[in-house]
């Protein structure tokens, strides 16, 4: 892979395997603490190794592999290559890199605290790490995020940053406060990306699995065809 292009590719999660298919719950319903029902994704990126996980750039600052990093709390299957991460997530980077600079300093996230699956021992009920769009940032440059005063800062940065963007207030209350971290979220968003085909059904499609390419390198996307082009 060269180092000014990559290519992420990207799969239809009903067209996986039984036992993937089984974990990953596309397109169920699940509820979250407050009783409401949300509908979890179907689009995934497909992560094929470890070392293209840790090349793998979702932007300038972070790397794919920074919202995979979960411990045995994550299903022992999910951890093994080819990974799949919700492609939302890529929205979820592009609102990090502001707090990044809001914020002044290196952004670190915590382990299990990037993309969750259904199957994750902390997923009870619906939360935003289930669609990849939420963030367990524990380490801000050098400043550990620990104590009240430090979490209530880069709270009160991350909602200056955006109105799209939801923190969990300091406190002890595993789910609807945050003790030992920052937890950023942009709620409950299923991205549907463009090279893909919405195909109505719900079903696996054997003999033609659905997936596709998405280029990541905004100037290689402009030397398309110019019918292609049109479809702008
Ligand atoms: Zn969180």
């Amino acid at each position: 892979m060269s180092s000014t292009t990559q290519t992420l590719k990207v799969v239809d999660a009903f067209d996986l395997d039984d036992e993937l298919r089984t974990l990953l719950k596309p397109g169920e319903m699940v509820k979250d603490a407050g009783g409401r029902r949300h509908r979890l994704p179907r689009y995934f990126y497909e992560v094929p190794s470890h070392d293209a996980a840790m090349s793998m750039r979702l932007s300038q600052h972070f790397a794919l592999n920074e919202f995979t990093l979960v411990d045995l709390k994550e299903h022992a299957r999910l951890q093994q290559y080819p990974r799949y991460i919700p492609c939302a997530v890529r929205l979820l980077v592009f609102y990090l890199e502001q707090f990044r600079s809001a914020a002044g300093a290196s952004v670190h996230i915590a382990v299990n605290g990037g993309y969750r699956s259904p199957a994750h021992k902390l997923s009870l009920n619906a939360t935003a790490h289930m669609w990849g769009t939420a963030a367990d940032v524990y380490r801000i440059g050098s400043n550990i995020l620990k104590s009240k005063e430090a979490i209530e800062k880069y709270n009160q940065i991350a909602e200056d940053v955006s109105e799209d963007l939801t923190v969990l207030p300091y406190g002890h209350a595993t789910g609807s406060n945050a003790d030992d971290h920052v937890h950023l979220d942009l709620g409950y968003i299923t991205l549907v990306p463009r090279e893909i085909s919405e195909d109505r059904m719900e079903v696996p499609q054997e003999n033609r699995p659905r997936f596709a390419f998405e280029e990541r390198r905004r100037t290689e996307r402009r030397a398309v065809s110019p019918e292609e082009r049109a479809e702008d």
